[in-house]
């Protein structure tokens, strides 16, 4: 019988009067929800749903029976029961050797967890039935925390002591839900689109989409139920978020139906959880209290998270440095909300994405430097050059978590670019000019010859420690050596000119060497610039 054809709808007390006469000839039945990985269209898991074929009222759904179920106490049989059926149906899968077996979630009533044995009771059916923990998976829901959180985190940690993966259903249905996240480790987050009512991009758009950022900092994989649409499903994957569950893919349907499916092949990777590297805590590192998060605001420079995931990427968390980096007056929600941050050219973001793919590769640190453009109310646009350090932290299904090092080196940039054109325009002239020329830094002792000194006398970019290494190694002749040396004295206490005929080089080839000193606004001189021109007969 399909899940949607007419039924007649049994009264609370049909249900009461028929329950037992149900367990006892076993007309309840398993449907099997497959879920799929959007990207790919392949079989995750499934979830174990029930339905009640009564023989004269037809199929029921347990959208009715279950609350009467509850208020009775009949609901933890009814649960043992299909658990039962469930780890019946892995016993035949794996006794006929299918190959493609995937997880089956199973829902666990709150009144089940109040229940002393009820885990008791489960063990005791896996076991019958020879069925390895890694193949089930319990779904709980958050309206089954009635008190304090701490029970059901003791229940959650009963299931995974004994290797069970645990589901928190229903996800943001309830008030309570970053409460409950924060105390239960749950594996994975089933948010259902029901929940969030408004159309995509709207209100249930925002919520759905800061749920999913909260689930990525906690390194949580989500399946999204209720996915009826193409665009919804695409919606879902832009976020990040490629479990899917709903009727877009399938209905829930019989065992049989659903063995076909598993038997068709087209069975995936059960659902990943991000892995984090060895030595962060993940965790530590989203909570306000604790010394990572206090490493991360004060002592590591400008720092972010970012997650990407086919190129796209997006800033999750930045501390305040890494604001003022950016200088311009920003705060951290502009950089987060208005994605400032990553506001590139083309050949900039490419250079970004590809020291993320390298990151990605090596497992390391990579590096770039790359020019954005950032806008801020009161400073308008500014064209900065931002270097970043970075590296993952966290990886998933084709979803990465990279932290980053970021460090403003626009005024930087700038100097080396202006240093550049003078030093073209410089070396370009000397060419021209037939003439030798260097520049000489009177603070440094740094010389940095012209193009035709690099080679024609093959004479490095940045002679140190100048004039010695030229006396050294003969260009400069050796009786000439103290006269020069005290050149370079004069210079430094303020001579503007200076000029002599110098025998160059080995072959005592006359030159005309001179010089002229440039001061700076203290009337201090710190550069200066020398030439060495051929002489030209009779100049001597
Ligand atoms: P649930 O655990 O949230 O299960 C998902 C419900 O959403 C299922 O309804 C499923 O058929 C429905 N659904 C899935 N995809 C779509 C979709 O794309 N569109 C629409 N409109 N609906 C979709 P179902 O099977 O009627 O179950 C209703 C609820 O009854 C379940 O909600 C669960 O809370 C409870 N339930 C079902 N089986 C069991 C069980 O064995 N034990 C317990 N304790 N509760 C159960
Ligand atoms: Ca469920
Ligand atoms: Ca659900």
């Amino acid at each position: 019988m399909s899940d949607n054809c007419q039924r007649y709808f049994m009264s609370k007390n049909e249900i009461l009067n028929c329950a037992e006469e149900a367990f006892r000839d076993r007309h309840f039945c398993v449907y099997y929800q497959p879920q799929f990985n959007h990207i790919n269209g392949r079989i995750v898991g499934a979830e174990a749903l029930v339905r009640w074929i009564h023989p004269e009222y037809g199929m029921q759904s347990p959208g009715d029976f279950i609350p009467a179920f509850e208020a009775n106490g009949y609901i933890t049989r009814l649960d043992l029961y299909v658990f039962d059926e469930v780890c019946a149906f892995i016993e035949k899968c794996i006794k006929d050797d299918i190959k493609n077996i995937v997880p089956v979630s199973f829902n666990v009533s709150r009144h089940d967890i109040y229940c002393n044995d009820f885990i008791d009771e489960m063990e005791k059916i896996r076991k019958k039935h020879n069925v390895p923990v890694h193949y089930l998976r319990v779904e709980i829901t958050e309206s089954a925390v009635l008190g304090s959180n701490d029970y059901l985190a003791g229940i959650v940690d009963t299931f995974h002591s004994l290797g069970y993966i645990v589901e928190m259903d229903d996800f943001g249905s309830g008030y309570s839900s970053l409460n409950v996240l924060k105390d239960i480790e749950v594996d994975i987050i089933k948010l259902d689109m029901f929940f969030l009512k408004g159309e995509i991009g709207g209100r249930g758009g925002v919520i759905i989409s800061s749920v999913v950022r909260m689930a990525n900092w906690l390194a949580t994989p989500i399946i999204v139920e209720g996915v009826e649409t193409v665009e919804q499903a695409d919606y879902m994957k832009s976020l990040g978020c490629v479990y899917i569950q709903g009727y877009l893919y399938s209905k829930p349907v019989p065992e049989d139906e659903y063995l076909k499916l598993l038997l068709s092949g087209r069975t995936g990777d059960a659902v990943p959880t991000m892995k984090i590297i060895d030595k962060l805590d993940a965790e530590k590192f989203w909570s306000p209290e604790t010394f990572e998060t206090l490493i991360f605001n004060y002592f590591v420079g400008g720092a972010g998270i970012f997650s990407y995931e086919n190129d796209q990427i997006e800033m999750l968390r930045v501390n305040e440095k890494y604001v003022e980096e950016f200088g311009m007056n920003m705060t951290q929600r502009d950089i987060i909300q208005r994605r400032e941050c990553f506001n590139f050219d083309e050949e900039n973001r490419k250079i970004f994405i590809d020291t993320i793919r390298r990151a990605i590769q090596s497992n390391d640190e990579e590096k770039c430097e790359t020019w954005r453009t950032v806008h801020s109310p009161c400073c308008g646009d500014d064209l900065i050059c931002i270097r970043s350090n970075m590296r993952v932290i966290g990886r998933a299904d084709g979803q990465y978590l990279l932290f980053v090092n970021i460090q403003n080196v626009t005024a930087e940039k700038k100097m080396y670019a202006e240093l550049y054109e003078s030093e073209k325009k410089f070396r370009t002239a000397g060419e021209h000019a037939n003439i030798y020329c260097w520049e000489y830094d009177i603070d440094t002792k740094e010389m940095r010859p012209c193009a035709r000194c690099i080679r024609d006398l093959g004479m490095p970019k940045i002679v140190k420690n100048y004039p010695e290494p030229v006396i050294e190694s003969g260009l400069f002749p050796a009786d000439y050596a103290d006269m020069y040396r005290d050149w370079m004295k004069q210079l430094e206490e303020g001579a503007d000119n200076l000029e002599a005929i110098i025998p160059l080089t080995a072959d005592r080839i006359p030159f005309h060497v001179r010089y002229t000193a440039e001061f700076d606004d203290n009337g201090r001189p710190y550069k200066a610039y020398g030439s060495a021109t051929l002489v030209v007969d009779g100049e001597k």
